[in-house]
């Protein structure tokens, strides 16, 4: 695999929940323009490790977060972080999509409204249609842009939350289950978004589907009990692991 700039790296993470100890010392340098995955059984910690790279976790109360997480090298967890504009750097998109009770347009140009990201109406427009393109969904709403988000498609929905994110030019894309609440043919859609957006995004994408990491990534995280076991080549991790553990696991012996 060629060479890929670092974009975001982790050095001795711990995430706490009061007492529950949920990641234990997690160390990673994730790569820039590529699809990484992290798969693991339900619980292991991969939607707290994804939650403290853009500091989501500082939204609930119990979390503690320990180490060093930096994106370009710039400690995340600084406290002259801005945790809005972190926010729109590294952009996330949920399990269920999450469209505002606004209209499609609205969805997508108000985040570069409050981030100030357009001079004037025209430029806002430009941002909207350009990030709905991306998204790979304007075709399908060009003539209802005014009509509310909330009345689209499931899949129609979640690349209207990719859209938004996209139009406040993220560096980093965090998906959490992406599909897990669409149809086949609404996933393999998102899959080839995923597969478009690589080229310009660092992406992390937790799966719970092994089929879906192999499909969309290129590289794969496997989580068990809060630790990260191995992060390598996607085919590698899939024809031939490392540990023992993660073998088990591709091979279904638990989770
Ligand atoms: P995964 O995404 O791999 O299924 P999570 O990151 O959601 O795992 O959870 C990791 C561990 O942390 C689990 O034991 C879970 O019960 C616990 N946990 C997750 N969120 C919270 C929370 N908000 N408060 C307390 N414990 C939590
Ligand atoms: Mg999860």
């Amino acid at each position: 695999m060629a060479e890929r700039e670092t974009k975001i790296s982790a050095r001795n993470v711990d995430v706490f929940y009061g007492e529950k100890h949920a990641i234990r010392n997690l160390s990673i340098d994730i790569p820039d323009r590529a699809v990484s995955a992290f798969i693991g059984p339900s619980g292991c910690g991969k939607s707290t490790f994804l939650r403290a790279i853009n500091r989501m976790n500082d939204t609930i109360a119990s979390a503690r977060v320990t180490g060093g997480i930096a994106v370009d090298g710039e400690d995340i967890y600084d406290s002259a972080i801005d945790v809005v504009q972190l926010r729109a750097r590294v952009g996330m998109v949920f399990q269920k999509p999450n469209p505002f009770p606004k209209s499609i347009f609205e969805n997508v140009a108000y985040g570069p409204r409050i981030h100030g990201l357009a001079r004037n109406k025209t430029d806002l427009e430009e941002i909207v249609v350009s990030s709905l393109k991306k998204a790979g969904l304007f075709e399908e709403v060009k003539d209802r842009l005014d009509h509310p988000g909330t009345g689209l498609s499931g899949g129609q929905q979640q690349r209207l939350c990719i859209a938004r994110a996209i139009a406040v030019n993220p560096e980093v894309i965090l998906m959490d289950e992406p599909c897990s609440a669409l149809d086949p043919i609404a996933t393999a859609r998102i899959e080839e978004l995923i597969d478009e957006l690589r080229q310009n995004y660092c992406i992390v994408i937790v799966t719970h589907s092994m089929q879906q990491a192999a499909r969309v990534s290129q590289l794969t995280a496997f989580f068990h009990l809060g630790t990260l076991v191995e992060y390598g080549d996607t085919d590698e991790m899939f024809t031939a692991p490392q540990e023992k553990r993660t073998q088990d696991y591709i091979t279904g012996r638990f989770g």
